[in-house]
């Protein structure tokens, strides 16, 4: 897919900024990709200095961005009249909470930025060339160290008065099943407390990956993510439900989730059945591309319209 600037060689950065690591991308379109780089997430200050650096030193190579993208782990303060927009807000991993990330690259950069929560990011990405590029109803789930969500009404990234926070809906439990409660430590039974990857390694006490295909794990796993495809289904009504993440690498999950969904919907919802929720319920198809080209079309978006916010 072009992207296209007024200028053939008009270079835009991209930030895919995750709990783990900080991928960072210099394209002059998301099929002309000039530069990557990646930086483990430590210290806000060390990190965010590493990025810079890394934009500085890859502008004398291929010139300076005109644009830059961020896609953000949050929760983050996205509302443009707020004197903490573009800021993380107060988030579990530690030492990042009240970090300002859109100012500090506008700062360090001399660059308008777009900024956004790394899920909406990632479901941008699929939309355009990945999974969801045939629908403007979708919801994209990530669901690895926590559990995020973009959703996407009438082509358009909804994020309300914050943003979703999907990974928070509360979710019924069995105590006789599951008298795990869930390692949120904002609420129990939480979905994120509850299906993440660190929940399942809490609760069985080894990682998902060492864990067998017939280990109870892995139904209860695909029962608690059904339910959310439910629930997003009853809330937005979306033509398909993506499901990526590092717990989703397990993809014997996908069949275990569609049967269970169509279990627990009861037949309720018209537009899903046996014979197409192979297409309703599905992988993504930009697996770790997602969030670079997301936060890419975010800079372009940004550059198109001017709308400089630096
Ligand atoms: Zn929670």
């Amino acid at each position: 897919m072009e992207m296209q600037g007024s200028a053939v060689d008009t270079l835009l950065g991209g930030i895919e900024a995750g709990g783990t690591k900080f991928n960072c991308v210099v394209a002059a379109g998301v099929d002309d990709i000039r530069e990557r780089a990646s930086f483990p997430t430590t210290s806000p200050e060390q990190t965010l200095s590493k990025v810079a650096q890394f934009f500085h030193e890859s502008s004398q190579r291929h010139g300076a961005v005109s644009a830059l993208g961020i896609a953000s782990f949050g929760p983050v303060n996205l509302d443009p009249t707020s004197s903490l927009y573009g800021y993380i807000t107060q988030t579990p991993k530690v030492g990042w909470s009240n970090t300002d990330m859109a100012g500090y690259f506008s700062q360090a950069l001399s660059v308008p930025v777009a900024f956004d929560t790394d899920v909406n990011g990632a479901a941008l990405g699929e939309h355009l060339c990945g999974a969801a590029t045939d629908v403007t109803n979708f919801v994209y789930v990530t669901i690895g160290t926590g559990i995020g969500a973009g959703i996407m009404i009438d082509g358009k990234l909804i994020n309300g008065s914050m943003h979703p926070e999907i990974g928070h809906m509360l979710m019924p439990r069995d105590n006789r099943r599951d008298p795990f409660n869930g390692n949120c430590p904002f609420h129990d039974n939480c979905l994120e407390g509850l299906a993440s990857g660190p929940a399942i390694e809490n609760r069985w006490g080894l990682r998902g990956q060492h864990l067998e295909q017939s280990h109870p794990a892995w139904d209860l796993e695909a029962e608690y993510l059904a339910v959310m495809c439910v629930n997003l289904t009853s809330c937005y009504s979306p033509q398909r439900i993506i499901l990526g993440g590092g717990v989703m690498d397990q993809t014997h999950l996908f069949d275990r989730i569609r049967a269970k969904f169509l279990s627990l919907a009861g037949g309720y919802y018209p537009q899903v059945s046996e014979s197409n929720i192979k297409k309703y319920i599905v992988a993504p198809k930009l697996v770790g591309r997602s969030g670079e080209i997301g936060s890419l079309r975010m800079a372009q978006h940004l550059y198109n319209n001017k709308n400089v916010i630096a």
